[in-house]
């Protein structure tokens, strides 16, 4: 592509670094914002700028959280004892769109991916484990995708967990191996959480 401005080259550089957004698409957004008034840009810039510097992860579950504890974590109503184990903070708002859930989640960032050099001790695994064993919590909800990947790092987790009174669940997934939680209709996904059945009992079937 060539550029009769450096200035829009660097915006349109910097625009096609974002997942999904090929250089086309980059050119046409930032044609866009050139239209459009300063104060657009401006507010785009500055939201996002907050946001890198003022976000908090929840220190309990790894969710993003504008203080220390996510709401969900803070809420006396939520049911500690019972943690679904998400791969990240999408996953969190899908099962909350549900209603149907009413425990605590752990957003673990991420898979085991050895393909991608990704190792449990990249992801919040340890912090997982940690919480498991100071007692409070009685079951443990595996809800991530059923890739390999997901696969792996369930199973990782459960061996981890091993000599603990924990109950260890996996989703009932009405929808196809390898489909994105975050892309589960609603329904499904609600009757998958409350219809989920024990870890052990999804080894066998595979
Ligand atoms: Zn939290």
């Amino acid at each position: 592509m060539e550029f009769s401005s450096k200035l829009l080259e660097n915006a349109v550089y910097e625009m096609s670094q974002l997942p999904g957004i090929g250089k086309r698409t980059a050119l046409r957004l930032v044609l866009h914002l050139l239209k459009q008034p300063n104060e657009r840009t401006v507010n785009l810039s500055s939201a996002l700028l907050n946001l890198k510097d003022s976000i908090k992860f929840c220190k309990n579950c790894h969710n993003i959280s504008d203080v220390v504890l996510c709401e969900i974590c803070a809420n006396p109503k939520r049911d500690r004892t019972l943690v679904c184990v998400v791969e990240d903070i999408r996953d969190v708002m899908a099962l909350e769109n549900t209603g149907q859930y009413k425990g605590l989640y752990h957003v673990l960032d991420g898979k085991i991916s050895p393909m991608e050099g990704i190792g449990p001790q990249d992801l919040n695994i340890h912090s997982l484990v940690d919480k498991a064993k100071q007692g409070e919590i009685k079951e443990l909800i595996f809800a991530l995708s059923s890739t390999m990947e997901g696969d792996t790092t369930n199973f990782y987790i459960y061996k981890q967990l091993e000599g603990l009174d924990i109950k260890t669940s996996t989703i009932a997934r009405g929808i196809a191996v390898g489909d994105e939680l975050e892309y589960a209709d609603e329904i499904t996904l609600g009757r998958s959480i409350l219809n989920r059945i024990p870890f052990e009992g999804s080894l066998k079937a595979n």
